[in-house]
């Protein structure tokens, strides 16, 4: 298998903590960002809410991983959602992320400007919940299209009307997280509702984006032949738009992090998905007529 197919069938969600991932990833970490001075909690309030900062977990270059080329991805702080498989628990709270300034973070894009435009990458805004940080993702957006860097958004779309009509032109390419195809099933599985990435998916189809969607399979949990036929016919809603479903099979990677943290995980026990149901739920999506990784 080539690294690119390889990488096509996992996620950062799913594979951060990986040997794998580490091979692909030429920096990190917070590296290269001086926190704003002089910022009391109500300025920051304030500079969070026009973007003049954003709190970020963590950034990295990577290839192949979170949208095409070379990439430069910003994983923000702060998710609304509590996934049961979630693999970075420790981006859950914004307060625990690190405030840069917008200033710093595009002159970060501009840098490596060049790296992208020869490798056909750009940048991606990831988490946590890139939407939980409109203000500061679309500006950030904006500028790296005024300097023709191609712009991605890996967001589970749970906060669809933080997204202004005017916020989605900046975007070219979303990674959709669909982690469930019903309210019941996507509830249990990230403890939110379902309706806003249905919402946004469509919304961003009216817009002319493209979408790569991304479905984590879980035996036991997402699996079901139901849940996964109501997962393609919301993708089929998109109207053309998605290019591709990614279809992720779950790994305990992320097991380390909810015990470091001390929070209780609810698949502590659980395995991967087998050979044979992964290719089930391949040839399943494949049927409705996607290209499926
Ligand atoms: S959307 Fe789910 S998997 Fe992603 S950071 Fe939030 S809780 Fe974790």
């Amino acid at each position: 298998m080539s690294d690119a197919t390889r990488f096509r069938t996992t996620t950062r969600h799913m594979l951060k903590q990986s040997k794998e991932y580490a091979s692909q990833t030429l920096m990190g970490g917070l590296s290269g960002f001086e926190s704003p001075i002089g910022l009391d909690r109500r300025d920051r309030i304030d500079a969070l809410k026009t973007g003049d900062i954003g709190f970020v977990h963590s950034w990295d270059i990577n290839t192949s991983v979170d949208g095409p080329g070379t990439r430069m991805t910003v994983f923000m702080s702060g998710c609304p959602l509590r996934c049961q498989y979630c693999q970075n628990p420790d981006t859950w709270k914004m307060r625990d992320g690190k405030p840069v300034t917008l200033e710093a973070m595009i002159k970060k894009v501009d840098r490596y400007k060049d790296l992208f435009k020869a490798t056909g990458g750009g940048i991606t805004f990831s988490g946590g919940e890139s939407m939980m940080q409109p203000a500061f993702v679309s500006r950030v957006f904006r500028a790296a299209k005024e300097m023709g860097v191609h712009t991605c958004l890996d967001t589970s779309g749970f906060l669809n009307k933080n997204y202004t009509d005017e916020m989605l032109e900046d975007i070219d390419l979303c990674l959709l997280d669909v982690k469930s195809g019903d309210e019941e099933t996507y509830h249990k599985v990230t403890g939110g509702l379902l309706q806003p990435t249905i919402d946004f998916g469509q919304r961003l189809s009216k817009a002319g984006k493209k979408i790569w969607v991304r479905f984590v399979l879980v035996p036991g949990l997402t699996d079901s032949e139901e849940n996964v036929d109501n997962v393609a016919k919301i993708c089929a809603s998109f109207d053309g738009a998605v290019e591709h479903i990614d279809v992720l099979g779950f790994h305990q990677l992320g097991r380390p992090k909810w015990h470091e943290l001390r929070i209780p995980y609810p698949l502590e026990d659980a395995k991967g998905p087998s050979a044979k149901l992964r290719q089930r739920v391949i040839e399943q999506f494949q049927s409705y007529g996607f290209t499926v990784y």
